[in-house]
């Protein structure tokens, strides 16, 4: 069934947004442009968008100021929007406002989305819940703040109009999108290029530990806490250097570790041509793209990485031997 954003907002009164924890580039720019639109087009409809604090870097971004971190008094609404999440675990502490809501509406990209809300507007190959959410909107409406918003999360799930999402439709999109006035060279340098010096520090020595496995097809690194309070680091801080540990020559795919409790670990994933990385990180119970996915697991790192490496060779070489991580 085709989405009409005028009609799932018929006779609706209070709507709630949301997106997935720790939200990047997508998740806020898709929120934002959304959340921007509603309030212009629609002023007289209630509308409040819960995400986890959104990184600073973010802030150029029109009114993120007024994104809610947390619940409040208002606890049921007519509509629930999920943006740029996979599955309802993912929306955080804004999922029981979606269980609450009268009428869901999921608007996502990721391969691993199995349809979760009442309405699903799911695009596994588009590359950005930003792009499907220009495709909801009336072209001619929108605004400036909107453009920017939807520009940002375009730019940063595409590694800026780089990875094999990116569509002729993408770029059409951008460049309409460029056409409400808007300086996309600044959006790019300050959201997704410009780094901190932490973050700078604890790419550094992600990439200095990074070790080649698997007759150097895949290269694997890991953070662990100590670090993050050496270099005083956020989990925010650690964004892109997975992307920067898939550009070496030679690699399929990129593992990250990011040690959030003592046996537990963030994993993040990259592959470049074959790897289906979605299905290993489903696998374990978390999920994403075919070239980009995430996944929870505990045991030592040892144990994560020889369990992500075994699938790994299960995709290269079907039937291959399972300890191939050393
Ligand atoms: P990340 O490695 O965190 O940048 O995530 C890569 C992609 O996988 C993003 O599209 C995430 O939304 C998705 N993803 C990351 N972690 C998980 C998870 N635990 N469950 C489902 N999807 C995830
Ligand atoms: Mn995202
Ligand atoms: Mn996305």
């Amino acid at each position: 069934m085709k989405i009409v954003l005028e009609d799932m907002l018929k006779g609706k009164r209070r709507v709630a947004m949301g997106g997935h924890v720790r939200p990047d580039g997508d998740c806020v720019g898709s929120c934002m442009g959304l959340y921007l639109y509603l309030k212009e087009q629609y002023p007289s409809l209630q509308t409040d968008l819960y995400l986890e604090e959104v990184p600073e870097a973010f802030d150029i971004i029109a009114d993120t100021d007024e994104v809610k971190t947390r619940i409040g008094e208002q606890t049921s609404y007519d509509l629930f929007i999920s943006l740029d999440c996979g599955d309802i675990a993912r929306l955080g502490f804004a999922g029981v406002l979606f269980e609450n809501a009268e009428e869901t509406l999921c608007i996502d990209h990721h391969i691993s989305n199995d349809a979760f809300a009442d309405y699903n507007y799911i695009v596994p190959h588009a590359s950005s819940t930003s792009e499907l959410v220009f495709n909801l909107l009336d072209e001619e409406k929108i605004s400036r703040s909107v453009a920017e918003a939807l520009y940002m999360g375009i730019a940063h799930d595409t590694g800026v109009f780089q990875y094999s999402c990116t569509s002729p439709e993408t770029m059409e999109i951008a460049a309409k999108l460029m056409r409400k006035g808007i300086d996309g060279n600044r959006i790019i340098e300050k959201t997704y290029y410009e780094k901190t010096y932490i973050q700078n520090q604890i790419l550094g020595r992600a990439l200095l530990e990074s070790m080649l496995i698997m007759d150097k097809k895949c290269i694997v690194s890991v953070i662990r806490k100590h670090s993050m309070e050496f270099f005083q680091a956020k989990p925010t801080d650690l964004e892109g250097i997975v992307s920067q540990l898939r550009q070496t020559k030679g690699v399929e795919v990129a593992i990250f570790l990011h040690e959030i409790a003592p046996q537990k670990f963030k994993v993040s994933l990259r592959s470049k041509e074959k790897v289906d990385v979605s299905e290993i990180a489903k696998y374990y119970g978390g999920g994403g793209h075919v070239r980009a996915a995430g996944v929870v697991m505990e045991g030592s790192s040892h144990d994560v990485i020889n369990n992500i490496t075994a699938r790994i060779a299960l995709q290269m070489n079907p039937g291959a031997e399972q300890d191939v991580s050393s």
